[in-house]
């Protein structure tokens, strides 16, 4: 017996070709859609608006393939982190902000992550694989089904991994998202640790939603210290792709700067991003370091922070202080790790090293 097709893999174009290869009425593409994406089946059961004849027969060849979610946590913020587990057992978290008016979830694009940035606990396993596009769409609607009546007006990929090191299948998902879901692309932001190509091969080739960059570093030599990937793409390369990417009226990029202390968080840092992100229509987002095992990296006072910012602002560049939330929970920026170890707590060492 041939194994059941999971119909949650199939974009429109295949879900349309295999209900007619399988002699399934086409017309009922948008529904089984709409039931998949809109009202999240978990299974073709609930789909009462089909005859069980019709459900027997798709449920003879396919299912509706899930994630499950194993764990559920509540910070004293509200923030909520998700642990979901993948078919082959793997594990991948996604965070749900509430703010205001706004419901933003931050989903995983990898499990683990390859890039192995010094400050974040992702990178410390390393990368055990890709996510398959409706894995990714799937952390969307597992929650929504869990919220509703409430639903995630806005995306961030900043979970695990990095999206553009996985970039076909973050492309299909983003397409999913706001064709199926129907979030504006407006209201996603895809963030990369900067693999200056690929940032340029997104216009075109996806929706064209916000793009935020981890910058982190304002020297080459501090920049390939504390993310590798820099010696690759460099931070001239990295803010010429920057330069070069088309941006529609009103839209800026986000470069994000985890202030790390005695790391890249002096006076003359501020200064030189200053002068880096001259004539890009961008705004900043200072996140200060969130600590965790395993990293002795150090969080800096609240007054270098807004040092540090001040002289972006006098600089004439806007500047946000971000908080992470959910650190009580290690949901913050960095904190993620599916459940998985880091090599170095594998290899049994304690304390960190530098
Ligand atoms: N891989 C992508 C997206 C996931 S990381 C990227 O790097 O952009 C999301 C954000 O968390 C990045 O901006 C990263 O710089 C930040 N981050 C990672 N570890 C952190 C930590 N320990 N404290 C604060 N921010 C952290
Ligand atoms: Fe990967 Fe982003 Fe973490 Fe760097 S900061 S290790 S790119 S998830």
């Amino acid at each position: 017996m041939s194994k059941k097709i999971n119909l949650k893999t199939l974009s429109r174009d295949e879900l349309s070709g295999f209900m007619e290869e399988r002699g399934l009425p086409n017309y009922r593409t948008d529904q089984l859609l709409n039931w998949i994406y809109a009202r999240y089946a978990t299974s073709l059961d609930e789909i009462t608006e089909f005859s069980k004849d019709l459900r027997s027969r798709l449920a003879e060849i396919s299912t509706i393939g899930n994630l499950v979610v194993v764990a559920r946590q509540r910070s004293s913020d509200g923030t909520e982190k998700f642990l979901f587990s993948l078919e082959d057992g793997q594990t991948v978290e996604s965070v749900l902000i509430p703010d205001k008016d706004r419901l933003t979830l931050c989903i995983s694009s990898q499990v683990g992550c390859a890039m192995g940035c010094r400050f974040c606990l992702t990178g410390a396993a390393g990368l055990i694989r890709n996510l398959r596009a409706w894995e990714i769409v799937d952390q969307i609607l597992s929650v929504n089904r869990l919220i509703a009546p409430e639903k995630i007006s806005n995306i961030v990929l900043m979970g695990m991994g990095e999206p553009l090191a996985n970039f076909d299948e973050v492309v299909e998902a983003l397409k999913r998202i706001v064709l199926h879901i129907g979030i504006s692309k407006r209201k996603i932001t895809l963030s990369t640790a900067g693999l200056a190509p690929k940032i340029l091969e997104l216009p075109g080739k996806a929706p064209d939603v916000n793009l935020a960059v981890s910058l982190n570093a304002t020297t080459d030599a501090v920049r390939d210290r504390i993310m590798p990937v820099n010696r690759k793409y460099p931070i001239k390369t990295l803010i010429e792709a920057c330069r070069r990417f088309p941006l529609k009226p009103r839209r800026r990029i986000t470069f994000e700067y985890v202030l790390i202390a005695g790391v890249n968080d002096s006076p003359e840092d501020a200064r030189r991003l200053v002068r880096l992100l001259r004539g890009i229509r961008c705004k900043v987002n200072l996140i200060p370091f969130n600590p965790h095992e395993g990293s002795d990296l150090q969080r800096p006072s609240r007054f270098s922070v807004l040092a540090f910012q001040k002289i972006l602002t006098d600089g004439n560049m806007t500047v946000l202080i971000r908080e992470s939330k959910g650190q009580d929970i290690l949901a913050a920026c960095g904190q993620l790790r599916g459940g998985h170890t880091s090599r170095k707590e594998e290899s049994g060492r304690s304390g960190a090293e530098t």
